[in-house]
C-alpha cells in the first residue's frame, strides 16, 4: 500500500487539486454573496506543503487572507507562487515555529495586510525519533515538545492581542490519532500530540471570555510525504488500513474543510472539541 503512494511523484503530494474548483466554488455562490471567509487574516503554519498546504488554499478558496508559512525561503515562494496562479489572496513568510524571532516575523508580516489576525491554524510539527521512549534524549524531547506543543501556545500569545479585537477569532491545533492509539517506537511524538488535546480544552476554557475559540483536529494517516514516510504507521502497522472504516487512507484536502469549518460562524458554538479525521478506526 505504502509502496503505492510512494509511486506518485513527490512534486504533487500535498499539491495536488483542489477537488472542487475555485471556478466552481465561486460559481456556487449568488454574486452578490460573499465567501464565507471573507475579509478574514489567517496564519497557517508548516503550510508550504502537505496537510497545511491543503488548509491553507481551503481557507483561501473560501475568502480569507492566508499567510503561508515553513522553514524553507523556496518552499514558501512556491507555496504562494501556486496559490497566487490560481487567483488567491495569500503572502508567505519563512517562520520555524521553534524559532522566536521567526515567530515574531510571522506575526509582523500577517499584520501588514489589514492590522489583525482572524484565524491561527497550527499545523507544523516534527518526529525526530524511531526508537524508545525513554532512549530519548533531551534534545529529542526538547525539538518534539518545542515545534509540536510549545510553538502554538508560544505563537497565539504573540497573536492575541491582534485578534482579540477582531471579532470571532478562532484557533485550530493539528494532532494525530497517535494521540490516542500510540505507534511503536514513536513514543515522545506520541506524547506531544496528547498533550495537543489537552492544550486545545485548557485555551478553549481559558480564551472563551475572549470569544475565540479553540479546537483541534486529529487525523489518522493522510497521504504526504510525512505521512507516507518510513517512521509512520503505514511502515510500522502494514496491516493497518484494514481496521480503517473507509477502507483507504487520507489525503491533506479531507483535513481541509473540517478547519475552513471551524473558523467560520457556522461553528461559532464549538470550541474545546479534539475532532478525529480518519475514516473512522475502531480502536479509537
Ligand atoms: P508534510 O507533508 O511533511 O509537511 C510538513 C510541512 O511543515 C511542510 O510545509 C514543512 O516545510 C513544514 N515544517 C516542518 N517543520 C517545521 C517547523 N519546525 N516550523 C515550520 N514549518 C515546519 O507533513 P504533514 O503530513 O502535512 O504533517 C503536518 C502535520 O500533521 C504535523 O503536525 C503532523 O504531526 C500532523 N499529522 C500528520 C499525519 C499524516 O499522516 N500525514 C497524521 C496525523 C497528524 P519546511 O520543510 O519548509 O519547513
Amino acid at each position: 500500500m505504502a509502496a503505492m503512494f510512494r509511486s506518485i511523484p513527490q512534486v504533487f503530494r500535498g499539491h495536488r487539486c483542489a477537488p472542487v474548483p475555485l471556478s466552481a466554488r465561486m460559481f456556487s455562490k449568488k454574486a452578490d454573496e460573499k465567501l464565507t471567509l471573507a475579509d478574514k487574516v489567517a496564519v497557517v503554519t508548516g503550510s508550504t506543503k502537505g496537510i497545511g498546504f491543503a488548509i491553507a488554499r481551503r481557507l483561501a478558496q473560501d475568502g480569507a487572507h492566508v499567510v503561508i508559512s515553513s522553514r524553507k525561503q523556496h518552499n514558501v515562494d512556491q507555496a504562494v507562487a501556486i496559490l497566487k496562479e490560481e487567483g488567491l489572496s495569500v503572502t508567505g513568510t519563512v517562520c520555524h515555529v521553534g524559532k522566536a524571532e521567526d515567530r515574531q516575523h510571522l506575526v509582523a508580516t500577517a499584520l501588514k495586510h489589514s492590522g489583525g489576525v482572524d484565524f491561527l491554524v497550527c499545523v507544523a510539527g516534527v518526529n525526530p525519533l524511531v526508537g524508545s521512549t525513554l532512549g530519548a534524549s533531551e534534545q529529542i524531547w526538547d525539538k518534539i515538545l518545542d515545534v509540536n506543543v510549545k510553538s502554538p501556545a508560544l505563537l497565539l500569545s504573540q497573536l492575541l492581542p491582534h485578534m482579540e479585537k477582531r471579532g470571532g477569532s478562532s484557533v485550530v491545533l493539528v494532532s494525530s490519532t497517535a494521540a490516542y492509539l500510540p505507534v511503536p517506537k514513536l513514543g515522545a511524538y506520541n506524547t506531544s500530540k496528547t498533550a495537543l488535546l489537552g492544550l486545545c480544552k485548557s485555551l478553549a476554557v481559558e480564551l472563551a471570555p475572549k470569544g475565540i475559540r479553540v479546537n483541534c483536529i486529529v487525523p489518522g494517516i493522510i497521504k504526504t510525504d510525512f505521512g507516507l514516510g518510513e517512521k509512520t504507521l503505514p511502515n510500522m502497522l502494514p496491516e493497518l488500513n484494514k481496521i480503517y472504516g473507509l477502507q483507504r487512507l487520507g489525503e491533506p484536502e479531507d483535513c481541509a474543510g473540517i478547519v475552513s469549518f471551524l473558523c467560520s460562524s457556522d461553528a461559532s458554538y464549538i470550541t474545546g472539541e479534539n475532532i478525529t479525521v480518519a475514516g473512522f478506526s475502531p480502536r479509537l
